[in-house]
Protein backbone atom coordinates (compact mmCIF):
# COMPACT_ATOMS: atom_id res chain seq x y z
CA UNK A 1 0.00 0.00 0.00
CA UNK A 2 1.51 3.49 -0.92
CA UNK A 3 1.64 6.12 1.62
CA UNK A 4 -0.84 7.97 -0.34
CA UNK A 5 -3.40 5.45 -0.66
CA UNK A 6 -6.64 5.60 0.89
CA UNK A 7 -8.66 2.76 2.73
CA UNK A 8 -12.41 2.09 3.23
CA UNK A 9 -14.48 -0.63 4.32
CA UNK A 10 -15.39 -3.53 2.04
CA UNK A 11 -19.45 -3.22 1.35
CA UNK A 12 -20.14 -7.61 1.46
CA UNK A 13 -22.73 -7.43 -1.88
CA UNK A 14 -23.68 -11.19 -1.16
CA UNK A 15 -24.62 -10.30 2.28
CA UNK A 16 -26.49 -7.56 1.61
CA UNK A 17 -28.46 -9.87 -0.74
CA UNK A 18 -27.39 -8.32 -4.21
CA UNK A 19 -25.40 -10.00 -6.49
CA UNK A 20 -21.52 -9.53 -6.69
CA UNK A 21 -20.62 -10.50 -10.39
CA UNK A 22 -17.06 -8.74 -9.88
CA UNK A 23 -14.27 -11.42 -8.85
CA UNK A 24 -11.39 -10.12 -8.37
CA UNK A 25 -8.27 -12.49 -9.09
CA UNK A 26 -5.26 -10.27 -7.84
CA UNK A 27 -3.96 -7.79 -6.48
CA UNK A 28 -1.08 -5.50 -6.75
CA UNK A 29 -0.66 -2.15 -4.68
CA UNK A 30 -3.82 -0.74 -5.47
CA UNK A 31 -4.37 -2.26 -9.06
CA UNK A 32 -5.99 -5.05 -9.00
CA UNK A 33 -7.36 -7.55 -11.77
CA UNK A 34 -10.30 -9.48 -11.98
CA UNK A 35 -13.82 -10.27 -13.76
CA UNK A 36 -16.90 -9.39 -14.40
CA UNK A 37 -20.33 -11.24 -15.37
CA UNK A 38 -23.21 -9.85 -17.05
CA UNK A 39 -25.76 -10.82 -19.24
CA UNK A 40 -23.65 -9.58 -22.65
CA UNK A 41 -20.69 -11.34 -21.29
CA UNK A 42 -17.86 -11.02 -19.38
CA UNK A 43 -15.08 -7.98 -19.03
CA UNK A 44 -11.50 -8.89 -17.84
CA UNK A 45 -10.50 -6.35 -16.11
CA UNK A 46 -8.51 -4.10 -15.94
CA UNK A 47 -10.23 -3.01 -19.10
CA UNK A 48 -10.14 0.02 -22.00
CA UNK A 49 -14.07 0.88 -22.68
CA UNK A 50 -14.72 3.74 -25.46
CA UNK A 51 -16.99 6.63 -24.61
CA UNK A 52 -19.21 8.62 -27.07
CA UNK A 53 -21.95 10.89 -26.47
CA UNK A 54 -24.25 10.17 -29.30
CA UNK A 55 -23.85 6.49 -28.64
CA UNK A 56 -21.19 5.06 -31.18
CA UNK A 57 -17.85 6.69 -32.31
CA UNK A 58 -17.38 9.20 -34.82
CA UNK A 59 -15.15 6.76 -36.58
CA UNK A 60 -15.79 3.29 -36.04
CA UNK A 61 -19.13 1.67 -35.82
CA UNK A 62 -20.13 -1.49 -33.36
CA UNK A 63 -18.74 -3.93 -35.69
CA UNK A 64 -15.09 -2.09 -35.79
CA UNK A 65 -15.14 -2.10 -32.17
CA UNK A 66 -15.65 -5.34 -31.71
CA UNK A 67 -13.01 -6.49 -34.01
CA UNK A 68 -10.20 -3.97 -32.42
CA UNK A 69 -11.44 -5.91 -29.12
CA UNK A 70 -13.48 -3.30 -27.08
CA UNK A 71 -15.10 -4.91 -24.84
CA UNK A 72 -17.70 -2.32 -23.51
CA UNK A 73 -19.57 1.09 -24.86
CA UNK A 74 -20.36 3.69 -22.33
CA UNK A 75 -23.39 5.37 -23.49
CA UNK A 76 -24.54 8.73 -22.43
CA UNK A 77 -28.14 8.37 -23.34
CA UNK A 78 -28.02 12.39 -22.68
CA UNK A 79 -26.47 12.81 -25.98
CA UNK A 80 -29.38 9.93 -28.18
CA UNK A 81 -32.25 12.37 -25.91
CA UNK A 82 -30.50 15.85 -27.50
CA UNK A 83 -31.03 13.88 -31.34
CA UNK A 84 -34.12 12.25 -30.55
CA UNK A 85 -35.98 13.43 -28.30
CA UNK A 86 -36.99 12.28 -25.04
CA UNK A 87 -40.08 10.23 -26.07
CA UNK A 88 -37.96 8.11 -28.58
CA UNK A 89 -35.50 7.42 -25.91
CA UNK A 90 -38.49 5.75 -23.38
CA UNK A 91 -39.94 3.91 -27.13
CA UNK A 92 -36.03 1.98 -26.92
CA UNK A 93 -36.72 -1.11 -24.99
CA UNK A 94 -33.56 -2.69 -26.15
CA UNK A 95 -30.56 -0.42 -25.85
CA UNK A 96 -28.04 -3.55 -27.47
CA UNK A 97 -30.53 -3.87 -30.16
CA UNK A 98 -30.75 0.06 -31.09
CA UNK A 99 -27.04 0.43 -31.16
CA UNK A 100 -26.18 -3.00 -32.67
CA UNK A 101 -23.73 -3.97 -30.05
CA UNK A 102 -23.96 -6.93 -28.00
CA UNK A 103 -21.63 -6.23 -25.55
CA UNK A 104 -21.82 -4.59 -22.09
CA UNK A 105 -23.41 -1.41 -21.95
CA UNK A 106 -22.80 1.40 -19.32
CA UNK A 107 -25.26 3.18 -19.41
CA UNK A 108 -25.35 7.01 -18.04
CA UNK A 109 -28.02 9.60 -18.10
CA UNK A 110 -25.93 12.40 -18.96
CA UNK A 111 -25.85 14.12 -15.18
CA UNK A 112 -22.86 16.15 -15.97
CA UNK A 113 -24.55 18.07 -19.23
CA UNK A 114 -27.40 18.35 -16.63
CA UNK A 115 -26.06 19.81 -13.68
CA UNK A 116 -23.64 22.07 -16.20
CA UNK A 117 -26.82 23.73 -17.35
CA UNK A 118 -27.59 27.33 -16.64
CA UNK A 119 -30.41 29.23 -15.39
CA UNK A 120 -29.77 31.59 -18.62
CA UNK A 121 -29.73 28.40 -21.41
CA UNK A 122 -28.02 27.11 -24.07
CA UNK A 123 -27.42 25.08 -26.45
CA UNK A 124 -28.44 21.92 -24.47
CA UNK A 125 -31.63 23.41 -22.84
CA UNK A 126 -31.85 25.30 -19.39
CA UNK A 127 -31.85 24.89 -16.10
CA UNK A 128 -34.99 25.33 -14.31
CA UNK A 129 -34.40 24.37 -10.67
CA UNK A 130 -32.88 21.66 -8.27
CA UNK A 131 -35.31 20.55 -5.03
CA UNK A 132 -35.07 17.69 -2.57
CA UNK A 133 -36.58 15.50 -5.09
CA UNK A 134 -34.87 15.79 -8.62
CA UNK A 135 -33.85 18.46 -10.86
CA UNK A 136 -36.14 20.15 -13.51
CA UNK A 137 -34.43 21.30 -16.76
CA UNK A 138 -35.95 22.76 -20.16
CA UNK A 139 -35.01 20.66 -23.29
CA UNK A 140 -33.01 22.46 -25.93
CA UNK A 141 -35.19 21.11 -28.61
CA UNK A 142 -38.92 22.51 -27.66
CA UNK A 143 -38.11 23.38 -24.48
CA UNK A 144 -40.28 20.28 -22.79
CA UNK A 145 -40.16 20.55 -18.87
CA UNK A 146 -38.94 17.83 -17.74
CA UNK A 147 -37.41 16.14 -14.46
CA UNK A 148 -35.33 13.67 -13.48
CA UNK A 149 -35.16 11.99 -9.95
CA UNK A 150 -32.97 9.28 -8.97
CA UNK A 151 -36.17 6.77 -9.05
CA UNK A 152 -37.05 7.77 -12.83
CA UNK A 153 -33.28 8.05 -14.12
CA UNK A 154 -32.51 4.35 -13.00
CA UNK A 155 -35.88 3.43 -14.54
CA UNK A 156 -35.25 4.76 -17.71
CA UNK A 157 -31.66 3.23 -17.74
CA UNK A 158 -32.97 -0.27 -16.23
CA UNK A 159 -36.17 -0.34 -19.05
CA UNK A 160 -32.98 -0.01 -22.03
CA UNK A 161 -31.74 -3.32 -20.85
CA UNK A 162 -27.97 -1.46 -20.19
CA UNK A 163 -26.10 -3.65 -17.88
CA UNK A 164 -24.64 -0.85 -15.85
CA UNK A 165 -26.59 2.06 -14.69
CA UNK A 166 -25.44 5.62 -13.90
CA UNK A 167 -28.60 7.57 -12.10
CA UNK A 168 -28.62 11.19 -11.75
CA UNK A 169 -26.81 12.24 -8.46
CA UNK A 170 -27.20 15.25 -6.53
CA UNK A 171 -23.61 15.06 -5.40
CA UNK A 172 -22.50 16.21 -9.14
CA UNK A 173 -23.97 19.19 -8.97
CA UNK A 174 -21.28 21.81 -8.56
CA UNK A 175 -20.87 22.48 -4.93
CA UNK A 176 -21.19 26.43 -5.70
CA UNK A 177 -24.73 25.83 -6.64
CA UNK A 178 -26.36 24.22 -4.58
CA UNK A 179 -26.09 24.08 -0.25
CA UNK A 180 -23.94 21.09 1.22
CA UNK A 181 -26.26 18.50 2.51
CA UNK A 182 -24.21 15.02 2.52
CA UNK A 183 -27.46 13.53 4.17
CA UNK A 184 -29.45 14.67 0.84
CA UNK A 185 -26.89 13.38 -0.89
CA UNK A 186 -26.90 10.09 0.86
CA UNK A 187 -30.97 9.80 0.17
CA UNK A 188 -30.71 10.28 -3.43
CA UNK A 189 -27.96 7.81 -3.65
CA UNK A 190 -30.23 5.10 -1.16
CA UNK A 191 -33.43 6.22 -3.23
CA UNK A 192 -31.95 4.92 -6.37
CA UNK A 193 -30.71 2.35 -4.50
CA UNK A 194 -34.45 1.33 -3.60
CA UNK A 195 -36.06 1.67 -6.55
CA UNK A 196 -33.57 -0.80 -8.03
CA UNK A 197 -35.39 -3.70 -9.98
CA UNK A 198 -32.98 -5.49 -11.81
CA UNK A 199 -30.45 -7.10 -10.17
CA UNK A 200 -28.61 -8.07 -13.16
CA UNK A 201 -28.14 -4.39 -13.49
CA UNK A 202 -25.08 -3.25 -11.53
CA UNK A 203 -25.83 0.20 -10.05
CA UNK A 204 -22.80 2.69 -9.97
CA UNK A 205 -23.09 6.10 -8.17
CA UNK A 206 -21.52 8.83 -10.07
CA UNK A 207 -18.63 10.25 -8.16
CA UNK A 208 -18.22 14.11 -9.63
CA UNK A 209 -14.91 15.60 -10.62
CA UNK A 210 -15.19 17.98 -7.58
CA UNK A 211 -15.42 15.19 -5.32
CA UNK A 212 -13.58 15.91 -2.07
CA UNK A 213 -10.38 14.18 -1.71
CA UNK A 214 -8.05 12.80 0.79
CA UNK A 215 -9.23 10.73 3.27
CA UNK A 216 -12.73 12.16 3.40
CA UNK A 217 -12.72 10.43 -0.08
CA UNK A 218 -13.27 6.55 2.16
CA UNK A 219 -15.45 7.98 3.95
CA UNK A 220 -17.85 9.15 1.23
CA UNK A 221 -17.57 6.79 -0.92
CA UNK A 222 -18.52 3.97 1.94
CA UNK A 223 -21.31 5.66 2.41
CA UNK A 224 -23.14 5.25 -1.03
CA UNK A 225 -24.86 2.06 -1.36
CA UNK A 226 -24.36 0.08 -4.48
CA UNK A 227 -22.25 -2.32 -6.62
CA UNK A 228 -19.43 0.64 -7.49
CA UNK A 229 -18.52 3.78 -8.57
CA UNK A 230 -18.46 6.30 -12.05
CA UNK A 231 -15.67 8.28 -11.41
CA UNK A 232 -15.66 11.14 -13.41
CA UNK A 233 -12.21 12.27 -12.69
CA UNK A 234 -9.07 10.40 -11.05
CA UNK A 235 -9.02 11.42 -7.32
CA UNK A 236 -5.13 12.88 -6.36
CA UNK A 237 -4.83 9.62 -3.66
CA UNK A 238 -4.67 6.05 -5.05
CA UNK A 239 -7.84 3.74 -3.94
CA UNK A 240 -6.43 0.99 -2.20
CA UNK A 241 -8.01 -2.24 -3.12
CA UNK A 242 -6.27 -4.42 -0.41
CA UNK A 243 -9.47 -3.26 1.93
CA UNK A 244 -11.65 -5.45 -0.26
CA UNK A 245 -12.46 -9.02 -0.43
CA UNK A 246 -12.69 -11.46 -3.36
CA UNK A 247 -15.81 -9.68 -4.36
CA UNK A 248 -15.01 -5.75 -4.46
CA UNK A 249 -17.36 -2.84 -5.64
CA UNK A 250 -16.44 -2.20 -9.28
CA UNK A 251 -14.71 0.92 -10.28
CA UNK A 252 -15.34 2.79 -13.37
CA UNK A 253 -13.22 6.03 -14.52
CA UNK A 254 -13.96 8.59 -17.47
CA UNK A 255 -10.83 9.83 -17.80
CA UNK A 256 -9.36 11.68 -21.33
CA UNK A 257 -5.69 11.24 -20.89
CA UNK A 258 -3.51 10.05 -22.57
CA UNK A 259 -1.31 6.23 -22.43
CA UNK A 260 0.53 7.31 -19.06
CA UNK A 261 -2.83 8.57 -17.45
CA UNK A 262 -4.43 5.11 -18.57
CA UNK A 263 -2.04 3.63 -16.75
CA UNK A 264 -1.34 5.53 -13.58
CA UNK A 265 -5.88 5.19 -13.19
CA UNK A 266 -5.34 1.35 -13.43
CA UNK A 267 -2.23 1.90 -11.14
CA UNK A 268 -4.53 3.79 -8.61
CA UNK A 269 -7.17 1.31 -8.66
CA UNK A 270 -9.53 1.33 -11.55
CA UNK A 271 -11.30 -1.17 -13.28
CA UNK A 272 -12.73 0.33 -16.15
CA UNK A 273 -11.36 3.54 -17.83
CA UNK A 274 -13.31 5.31 -20.48
CA UNK A 275 -11.52 7.72 -22.93
CA UNK A 276 -11.45 9.45 -26.06
CA UNK A 277 -8.15 10.24 -26.55
CA UNK A 278 -7.62 7.86 -29.25
CA UNK A 279 -9.92 8.93 -31.67
CA UNK A 280 -9.01 12.86 -30.06
CA UNK A 281 -5.61 11.71 -31.54
CA UNK A 282 -5.99 10.17 -34.39
CA UNK A 283 -7.83 13.24 -35.82
CA UNK A 284 -4.88 15.08 -35.05
CA UNK A 285 -2.67 12.60 -36.64
CA UNK A 286 -1.06 11.05 -34.14
CA UNK A 287 -0.56 7.19 -33.53
CA UNK A 288 0.23 5.93 -29.79
CA UNK A 289 2.98 3.07 -30.17
CA UNK A 290 4.46 1.28 -27.73
CA UNK A 291 7.79 2.71 -29.36
CA UNK A 292 6.13 6.22 -27.90
CA UNK A 293 3.63 8.48 -29.99
CA UNK A 294 4.31 9.03 -33.57
CA UNK A 295 2.61 11.74 -35.72
CA UNK A 296 1.82 11.72 -39.62
CA UNK A 297 2.88 15.25 -39.46
CA UNK A 298 6.72 13.94 -38.86
CA UNK A 299 8.93 13.39 -42.30
CA UNK A 300 9.24 10.10 -43.47
CA UNK A 301 10.72 8.40 -46.53
CA UNK A 302 8.47 7.48 -49.34
CA UNK A 303 10.09 4.01 -49.92
CA UNK A 304 9.03 3.07 -46.31
CA UNK A 305 6.88 0.51 -46.49
CA UNK A 306 6.42 -0.58 -42.52
CA UNK A 307 3.70 0.55 -41.26
CA UNK A 308 2.92 2.56 -38.00
CA UNK A 309 3.68 -0.35 -35.37
CA UNK A 310 5.82 -3.20 -36.86
CA UNK A 311 4.00 -6.33 -35.74
CA UNK A 312 0.82 -4.71 -34.71
CA UNK A 313 -2.11 -7.12 -35.40
CA UNK A 314 -4.99 -4.16 -36.28
CA UNK A 315 -6.43 -3.73 -39.58
CA UNK A 316 -4.46 -0.49 -40.47
CA UNK A 317 -1.00 -1.84 -39.70
CA UNK A 318 -1.70 -4.85 -41.71
CA UNK A 319 -3.00 -3.33 -44.39
CA UNK A 320 -1.11 0.57 -44.89
CA UNK A 321 2.38 1.69 -44.83
CA UNK A 322 2.97 5.17 -43.17
CA UNK A 323 3.54 7.08 -46.29
CA UNK A 324 0.22 6.01 -47.45
CA UNK A 325 -0.97 7.05 -43.82
CA UNK A 326 0.60 10.39 -44.18
CA UNK A 327 -0.98 10.81 -47.64
CA UNK A 328 -4.72 10.73 -46.62
CA UNK A 329 -4.01 12.93 -43.60
CA UNK A 330 -2.31 15.29 -45.96
CA UNK A 331 -5.08 15.15 -48.38
CA UNK A 332 -7.58 15.66 -45.35
CA UNK A 333 -9.40 12.28 -46.53
CA UNK A 334 -11.65 10.76 -43.95
CA UNK A 335 -10.52 7.56 -44.16
CA UNK A 336 -6.68 8.59 -42.67
CA UNK A 337 -8.45 9.55 -39.29
CA UNK A 338 -10.72 5.90 -39.26
CA UNK A 339 -7.30 4.31 -39.97
CA UNK A 340 -5.60 5.77 -37.42
CA UNK A 341 -8.32 5.33 -34.69
CA UNK A 342 -8.61 1.61 -35.50
CA UNK A 343 -4.61 1.63 -34.70
CA UNK A 344 -5.32 4.10 -31.47
CA UNK A 345 -8.44 2.25 -30.25
CA UNK A 346 -6.07 -1.54 -30.47
CA UNK A 347 -3.37 0.57 -28.69
CA UNK A 348 -5.61 0.84 -25.68
CA UNK A 349 -6.92 -2.69 -26.12
CA UNK A 350 -3.36 -4.18 -26.00
CA UNK A 351 -2.00 -1.74 -23.16
CA UNK A 352 -5.13 -2.87 -20.97
CA UNK A 353 -4.14 -6.23 -21.51
CA UNK A 354 -0.74 -5.89 -20.97
CA UNK A 355 -1.11 -4.24 -17.89
CA UNK A 356 -4.25 -6.92 -16.56
CA UNK A 357 -1.07 -9.61 -17.16
CA UNK A 358 1.59 -7.34 -15.14
CA UNK A 359 -1.04 -7.00 -12.10
CA UNK A 360 -1.14 -10.99 -12.19
CA UNK A 361 2.97 -10.83 -12.59
CA UNK A 362 3.01 -9.03 -9.84
CA UNK A 363 4.98 -6.45 -11.94
CA UNK A 364 2.75 -3.53 -12.86
CA UNK A 365 4.90 -0.77 -11.41
CA UNK A 366 7.95 -1.61 -13.82
CA UNK A 367 5.19 -1.72 -16.65
CA UNK A 368 4.01 1.92 -15.77
CA UNK A 369 7.29 3.03 -15.64
CA UNK A 370 7.77 2.03 -18.92
CA UNK A 371 4.99 3.95 -19.98
CA UNK A 372 6.21 7.11 -18.33
CA UNK A 373 9.34 6.82 -20.20
CA UNK A 374 7.50 6.83 -23.61
CA UNK A 375 4.73 9.44 -22.60
CA UNK A 376 6.14 11.24 -20.22
CA UNK A 377 2.81 13.27 -19.18
CA UNK A 378 0.01 11.75 -18.64
CA UNK A 379 -1.99 13.75 -20.94
CA UNK A 380 -0.01 12.59 -23.77
ZN1 LIG B 1 -1.89 -1.00 -35.61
Amino acid sequence: MRDNDIDFDYLDLESAGLSAPFSIEAFCGSARAGTLTTNHGPLQTPCFTSASNAAGLPELGPDELREVGVQALVVNTAGLSHHLGAAAIAAVSDLHRFLGWGGPIIGTVGSEQIFGLTDSGGVHGRLLGVTEDGVTFADHLDGTRRTMTPESSLAMLEAMGVDFAVPIYRAQLKPSRRTPDPELDRQWAERAMAARSRNDCLLLMGIPIHAIQGPALASFLTSLPGDGYAFAARPVTGLNARSEGPNGRFRHLSDDSGPLGFAQAVQGGFDCISSQAATRAARAGLAFTFAGPVSLADGVSLLDRQPIEPGCPCYTCLNFTWPYLQHLHTAQELLAPRLLAIHNLTFFVTLARRLRTAILEARLDSEVEEIARLYPTSGS
